[in-house]
């Protein structure tokens, strides 16, 4: 059935006088005038009169509604099958392209919310993939290389480089389309429960820290509890894991892990940890930042990713890596490590990661395979 029609039908359904009230002009406007004049006086809630069709009932900001008791869908149908054919609505013309139907990436931007739709395949899902192409563009030579780099070190995570290319260079717009705002506008009985399916339908999906803090801490919607599906990837900049690292107690990281232990039926979720740093030594004091992790309560699949374990030696104890701990209640997956990366501008080379031992000391290089050059931590948290 098409999308389209779904729509019509149920507004149709539940309201079938719309079209009529609407040919009316001045009447009606002063007719609804009264009747909202009418809501707004202090009334009991939920009082239903005799003949079920006149009752208003006040929102938390004391704003009258309408129950819509003459309506057919809100009198006859129960909330379950509302919300059955809330599912049906946003059936999408796209859905069945891409990998995650129901995926939205949410971001902040010039100072409102975007949601535009995730168009990753299933062969996105393996974290390798950007590599394998990049090995076969060095074998044979054919290829750009520098495009590939651009996109391993995406901040975007391996997965939705697509979604990111998108957003910045093509987009087409109806492919973003949604039913959600029309939805929405129909009535204010109609408004909450069509913002919960929207929040319990969909998959919400954030690759930067300041949308998903912004989202769920700084200014939260009161509908976030009913979240089902979350997907988190986050590339933190060095001083956001500082805290940790030294035990402060105030972290804009810490608030986003409190304000995600509130969402009480949380179904799927998705955590990648990485450092904005980008560079291919990269390392997050894995340690303290994921250990509240350990509190939220996911019902089917909770995953961490994390970036790769490298042979690298730390001083600092909470940079050890979470192989050591004890077992999390959550599923560790490790990006691999990385081959490629770009010492020199306009230059993209392959390298491997190599031990070098001397007496008690070992350590780590990041070994050129084309000149036999090797590239030191600049970190120097390899040496004792
Ligand atoms: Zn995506």
């Amino acid at each position: 059935m098409a999308v389209g029609n779904v729509k019509s039908r149920v507004r149709s359904f539940f309201r079938p006088g719309l079209a009529k009230r609407r040919r009316s002009s001045n009447t009606s406007s002063e007719y609804e005038h009264k009747k909202l004049k009418n809501e707004l006086t202090p009334r009991a809630h939920d009082g239903a009169t005799d003949d079920g069709i006149t009752v208003a009932v006040s929102d938390a900001d004391g704003v009258g509604f309408d129950m819509q008791l003459a309506s057919p869908f809100f009198h006859n149908l129960p909330i379950e099958i509302r919300r059955m054919i809330y599912n049906l609505v946003w059936a999408g013309p796209y859905d069945h392209k891409y990998h995650a139907g129901r995926s939205r990436h949410i971001h902040f931007q010039d100072g409102h919310w975007t949601n535009t739709r995730c168009v990753m395949y299933e062969d996105d899902e393996d974290l390798d993939l950007l590599q394998r192409n990049m090995d076969s563009i060095h074998t044979s030579g054919k290829g750009d290389l520098l495009m590939w780099q651009r996109r391993l070190s995406s901040t975007w995570g391996s997965r939705h480089w697509r979604c990111e290319e998108r957003m910045q260079y093509e987009r087409r717009k109806s492919v973003d389309r949604t039913n959600f705002v029309s939805m929405m506008l129909v009535c204010k009985r109609m408004f909450p429960e069509v913002v919960e399916s929207i929040f319990e339908s969909h998959q919400f999906l954030f690759n930067d820290f300041f949308s998903a803090h912004r989202f769920f801490v700084y200014n939260p919607s009161p509908y976030i509890p009913h979240i089902r599906h979350l997907d988190l990837s986050l590339n933190l900049p060095f001083h956001e894991y500082a805290p940790f690292i030294v035990g402060a107690s105030k972290s804009r990281v810490r608030e986003l892990w409190k304000a995600l232990g509130r969402i009480s039926c949380l179904h799927t979720l998705r955590i990648s940890l990485d450092i904005y740093d980008r560079g291919a030594w990269r390392k997050i004091p894995e340690q303290r930042v994921t250990e509240q992790l350990k509190d939220l309560k996911v019902l089917r699949s909770f995953t961490l990713e994390l970036p790769p374990s490298l042979p690298i030696k730390a001083h600092i104890p909470n940079m050890e890596n979470l192989d050591a701990q004890e077992e999390a209640p959550f599923t560790v997956v490790r990006r691999p490590p990385l081959r490629y990366w770009q010492f020199a501008p306009g230059e993209v080379e392959r390298f491997t990661w190599d031990m070098h031992t001397k007496g008690q000391q070992t350590h780590c290089f990041i070994a050129l395979s084309r000149d036999a050059r090797n590239v030191p931590n600049p970190y120097l948290l390899d040496f004792f």
